[in-house]
């Protein structure tokens, strides 16, 4: 075998989801055409490498211990066609900002995770949409049809999986060259959030961190430091592992150790509606090398929690499992704490990380959907007052963010209300913040984490 291919060459057949009952699989119309393409994706190359998900898996199982933060972040839904060199900057550069303050704040090793590069399929809650007394298929992602209303475009279409595979390579080629070329050093992420600052009704706050971060860098260059090493080039990239025939087609074997790894993205996460411990999303996901997430909403009991912990973590390793928390700001207080509390009686050690976005969304009075500002932040303060108080580890946020300046989140400092919602609303699915709704984010949990 030529070592120096990281997989082996043979398909995986990892193929026992396909007797287990699958969630939101869409109905692809042409069982033919589905087999050509997923044969091709099989015979493609991985866009990551498995020692990249040991190395992802290393980090956090130190968030499980306790000893560094997850950062996770970027659009509910990519879009095929609005891919651009500057889109994909701008959420890196927003994400590596954020980064930035709240590596400060948490005086730990922030670990950054983008919801890009593979994140095109979406878990829905109804089959169907109907507008004006027309009824057609529910929009599921650009992997699977097309956003317009119409019936053409909501046939799903398997050539979108292989337009997925290629614009998930091409997004992960940016990733990879502009964190190379250092466009993410700490001293010219610490300048972009000065500029930030300037412009924000909140500068007052925020210039008290930015001037301690000043002091930090100051004394990490006098004691011999270089801030422009600052671990930026470890960006990984993770998805919902939502369509099973893509996910299988693209899992591979690792040469070495002959373990089967997701080779679509470093983390895959399982969403809140196809998290059935004995469905076909955990039974797939259970075989894998990766290290793995599961979305757990109000209704999750401590004992549906505990069957994942044993289908996906039997081993109890840290950083194998992550529980990406979405409650709501005002359920999080009530359904959090016995699931944290008998997950760490069980043993295992997961990794908590809150997503403040899925469980406060809303409609505004215009229809557009939207989520406030103050409820996310507040879901998030709710979380780490939970784990403040059970003594556990507040791991991570997950968010919803883009670069550029969308209306699609009402509050921050910029206050944005539901009649900005029309200005700029881009997304194809869940509201997101926008950059400075964003960076406001990372201002304002280092400021209660700082106290
Ligand atoms: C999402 O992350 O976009 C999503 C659909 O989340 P959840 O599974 O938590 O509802
Ligand atoms: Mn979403």
């Amino acid at each position: 075998m030529n070592t120096l291919l990281p997989y082996e060459p043979r398909p995986t057949h990892l193929d026992s989801w396909r007797d287990r009952p699958a969630a939101q699989q869409p109905d692809w119309p042409d069982p033919v055409a589905l087999h050509d393409v997923t044969d091709r994706l099989a015979a493609a190359p991985p866009l990551v490498f498995a020692d990249e998900c040991d190395r992802l898996k290393t980090r956090l199982a130190a968030v499980a211990r306790g000893e560094a933060f997850l950062l996770q972040g970027g659009d509910c839904a990519e879009s095929l066609d609005g891919m651009s060199a500057e889109s994909v900057h701008g959420k890196l550069t927003t994400l590596l900002q954020m980064s930035a303050v709240l590596t400060y704040a948490a005086a730990l090793p922030v670990v950054p995770v983008g919801r890009i590069a593979g994140q095109y399929a979406k878990p829905r809650s109804r089959p169907t949409e109907t507008r004006d007394g027309v009824t057609l298929p529910v929009y599921r992602g650009d992997a699977v049809n097309g956003l317009a209303f119409t019936p053409e475009a909501r046939v799903p279409d398997p050539a979108r999986l292989l337009r997925t595979y290629h614009a998930s390579a091409s997004t992960l080629n940016l990733i990879r060259a502009f964190t190379a070329a250092g466009h993410a050093s700490l001293g010219r992420t610490h300048e972009w959030n000065r500029d930030f600052i300037a412009d924000s009704p909140h500068r007052h706050t925020y210039e008290r961190i930015a001037d301690g971060i000043d002091h930090a860098l100051r004394f990490m260059r006098a004691t011999g430091g270089r801030p422009e090493d600052f671990d930026s080039a470890r960006f990984f990239v993770s998805h919902e592992a939502l369509l099973l025939d893509y996910e299988a087609a693209l899992t591979r074997r690792d040469a070495r150790s002959g373990r089967p790894y997701a080779t679509s993205g470093h983390l895959l996460w399982i969403g809140e509606r196809t998290r059935d411990p004995e469905g076909a999303h955990v039974e797939w996901a259970s075989q894998l090398a990766n290290p793995v997430a599961v979305k757990l909403g109000p209704g999750t009991t401590a004992d549906t929690a505990l069957q994942l912990v044993d289908r996906l973590d039997p081993r109890r390793e840290p950083g194998r499992l992550t529980f990406i928390v979405r409650m709501g700001v005002d359920k999080v207080r009530d359904v959090l704490p016995p699931l944290v509390e008998k997950v760490t009686a069980s043993g295992a050690q997961v990794a908590w990380v809150c997503d403040p976005m899925h469980g406060n969304t809303m409609q505004a009075p215009s229809g557009y959907k939207t989520r406030h500002f103050d409820d996310v932040l507040g879901e998030v303060t709710a979380f780490f007052e939970v784990h403040r108080a059970l003594g556990t580890h507040p791991g991570g946020i997950h968010v919803e963010l883009t670069g550029d300046d969308v209306t699609e989140c009402v509050g921050g400092g910029h206050g944005l209300d539901v009649h900005d919602l029309p200005v700029r609303y881009e997304s194809a699915c869940d509201p997101r913040l926008n950059r400075s709704q964003s960076l406001d984010l990372a201002f304002r949990v280092a400021d209660f984490m700082k106290g």
